[in-house]
C-alpha cells in the first residue's frame, strides 16, 4: 500500500474493510518521512510515539466494531505547521527565539484534528513567525519544492505544502495571514484552503496578525480539504473571533458549476508582473468553467491595488504587538550574562529574531508611534473598509471569483532578495485576508514555460466557502486531483 498517494476516503474504506490497520498507515507514513524528508526538509519535528499511539486507538475502536463512531479523519496521517501548539512538542515558529519552547497545551485546530482520528506525524517548517513567501527565512534550513528541489516551496507554510506534495502526509494544516496557505499550495501543486476569517479557531496558533490570521488545510483533493474543514471548524469559546459555523463543507461538491456566475477581475489579469504562463493557465481554467456551464463575468475591485500598501502597514503593526511577548522573561531565547533587564531584553531579541522578523518589528513600532499613526495606520484601516466593500459589491453579481494565486510559479532559491519585491508578489492573495473572506488554490496543471505547478485561486463571499470549494471540485474533474511530485512518486518507504 502506498498511503502517501491515498485520499481520506480511500484510507477510511481500507480501514473499514480491514485491508490494512491504522498502525500500518502510521508506520509507513513515518518510514516515508525517513526516506524522503532528508531531501525535502518539510518536518522540523516528527512525532512517532503520538502517531502510533493514536493509530492503536483507532485500531482498537475498529476491533471493537466501533468504526462508525470514529471521526472523519480516522487513521489519516496529518501534520501541523510549527506555529501550532501540540502538547509536548516543540513549537518553534522556525525561530531561534522559540528553539527550546515546548508546548504546554494543544491548539484547538490541532486537537480537533486529533479528536477526529488524525494520526499526528509532526510539525512542519515555515518562514520564521510566518513572515515570508518562500520558507527561506526559517532558522532551521529551507524546505525544498518537491517538484524541483532547486526551487522554493512557497511560504510561509512551505513545509505544509511540500509534505503533501512529496506524499509524506495526506493532509496538513497551515496558516494564512496574507497568502501563506494559498501561495505554497499553488507552488507545490496541492489543494490549499484559507477559509473565511473565524471559521477555524486561532487558539493555540502563535499569532502573527490577529485580524488576518486563519488556519486551513492542504490536501490532495478538494473533498479531503472539505472533510478536514468539517473536522476543525466551528466556535471555540477560547477564541472570541471564532464563529459558530455549522457548514458541511462537502455540500454541493458534486453539483457542478452550471448556472454559477464566476467573476474575473481585470485589475488582476492585467497586473504588471503576471507571467504569461500563469495568465494562460487562469484563462484556460475560465474556459473550462465556461464549457461546464458557468457564466464568466468581469467584476471590478477598484481599491484592490492599495491592498499591498494597507497590508504591509496593518500586518507589521499587529506582528509588532504580538511579538512583544517574546521578551526573554516570559517567553523565548534569553541571552545570558547581562547586568540589566533592558540589556538582556535587547540582546535576546537581537539574537533570537532573524532579519525579516526584526524588520517587521521595527516597521510596526515606527508605524504605531505617536505622530506617525495617523499618517499610515489609520488610512490603512480606511482602505481595509473600502476593499471589503469592493468584494461585497462584487458578490452582488457573482458567486465566486477566479484569479491567479501568484504572478509566477515557484522560483529559485535566492531569486528574490529585495523585501519590497517579495512583498509585491502577494498582490493576489492579500486583499482576501484584508476583507476576511475565503480563498483557496486548486491545481490547474503545469506552466507552459517553467513546467511547475500553477494554482487557480477561487475566492468566495464570507461564510460561503462552499461556493469556492464547489468550483474547485469542478476544476478538479478537468485537471485531476493533486499528484505526488514525480521525483518522489516512486520513492518506496523504507527503501
Ligand atoms: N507573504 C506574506 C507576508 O510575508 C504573507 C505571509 C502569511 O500569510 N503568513 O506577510
Amino acid at each position: 500500500m502506498e498511503f502517501g498517494t491515498m485520499d481520506i476516503t480511500a484510507i477510511r474504506s481500507g480501514l473499514a474493510a480491514k485491508e490494512f490497520s491504522a498502525r500500518e498507515v502510521a508506520e509507513q507514513s513515518l518510514a516515508r518521512i525517513d526516506a524522503v524528508d532528508g531531501t525535502v526538509n518539510a518536518f522540523l519535528e516528527v512525532t512517532p510515539e503520538a502517531a502510533l499511539a493514536k493509530a492503536d486507538e483507532v485500531d482498537a475502536a475498529i476491533a471493537a466494531g466501533a468504526f462508525d463512531t470514529l471521526g472523519p479523519l480516522a487513521g489519516v496521517p496529518v501534520a501541523f505547521k510549527d506555529n501550532m501548539n501540540l502538547v509536548g512538542t516543540h513549537t518553534t515558529c522556525a525561530s531561534r527565539m522559540l528553539e527550546n519552547y515546548v508546548s504546554p497545551y494543544t491548539a484547538t485546530c490541532v486537537q480537533r484534528a486529533i479528536d477526529a482520528g488524525a494520526l499526528p506525524l509532526g510539525k512542519l517548517n515555515m518562514d520564521e513567525f510566518a513572515f515570508g513567501s518562500t520558507t527561506e527565512s526559517s532558522a532551521f534550513g529551507t524546505t525544498k519544492n518537491p517538484w524541483d528541489t532547486s526551487r522554493v516551496p512557497g511560504g510561509s507554510s512551505g513545509g505544509s505544502a511540500a509534505a503533501v506534495a512529496a506524499g509524506m502526509a495526506t493532509v496538513t494544516l497551515g496558516s494564512d495571514t496574507g497568502g501563506s496557505i494559498r501561495q505554497p499550495g499553488s507552488f507545490c501543486g496541492v489543494v490549499a484552503v484559507k477559509p473565511t476569517y473565524g471559521v477555524v479557531s486561532r487558539y493555540g496558533v502563535v499569532a502573527f496578525g490577529s485580524s488576518l490570521d486563519q488556519v486551513g488545510p492542504f490536501a490532495r483533493s478538494v473533498r479531503d480539504a472539505a472533510l478536514t474543514l468539517n473536522a476543525i471548524s466551528g466556535r471555540d469559546e477560547r477564541d472570541c473571533t471564532s464563529q459558530d459555523v455549522t457548514i458541511d463543507f462537502t455540500r454541493g461538491l458534486d453539483a457542478g458549476v452550471a448556472g454559477m456566475k464566476i467573476g474575473i477581475v481585470p485589475e488582476f489579469m492585467d497586473a504588471a508582473g503576471l507571467t504569461s504562463e500563469v495568465k494562460h493557465a487562469i484563462e484556460d481554467a475560465a474556459d473550462k468553467l465556461r464549457a461546464m456551464g458557468a457564466e464568466i463575468v468581469e467584476v471590478d475591485l477598484p481599491h484592490v491595488r492599495a491592498a499591498i500598501s494597507a497590508y504591509y502597514v496593518i500586518a507589521p503593526c499587529e506582528a509588532f504587538s504580538n511579538l512583544s511577548r517574546f521578551d526573554s522573561v516570559r517567553y523565548g531565547y534569553c541571552d545570558p550574562g547581562h547586568k540589566s533587564l533592558a540589556g538582556q531584553y535587547e540582546a535576546s531579541r537581537a539574537k533570537g529574531f532573524g532579519p525579516e522578523a526584526r524588520r517587521r518589528i521595527m516597521l510596526g513600532s515606527y508605524l504605531l508611534s505617536a505622530g506617525v499613526y495617523d499618517t499610515y495606520y489609520y488610512p490603512a484601516q480606511q482602505v481595509r473598509t473600502l476593499i471589503t466593500q469592493d468584494y461585497e459589491r462584487a458578490y452582488e453579481t457573482v458567486d465566486c471569483i477566479l484569479a491567479p494565486v501568484a504572478p509566477q510559479t515557484a522560483f529559485a532559491f535566492g531569486q528574490i532578495s529585495d523585501p519590497a519585491t517579495m512583498y509585491a508578489t502577494d498582490l493576489y492573495t492579500i486583499s482576501i485576508n484584508i476583507a476576511g473572506n475565503g480563498g483557496m488554490s486548486v491545481p490547474v496543471g503545469l506552466g507552459e514555460d517553467s513546467h511547475m505547478p500553477v494554482g487557480a485561486q477561487l475566492i468566495a463571499p464570507a461564510f460561503h466557502d462552499m461556493n469556492m470549494l464547489r468550483v474547485a471540485a469542478a476544476l478538479e474533474t478537468a485537471y485531476g486531483t493533486a499528484r505526488v511530485a514525480p521525483d518522489f512518486a516512486d520513492v518506496k518507504a523504507g527503501a
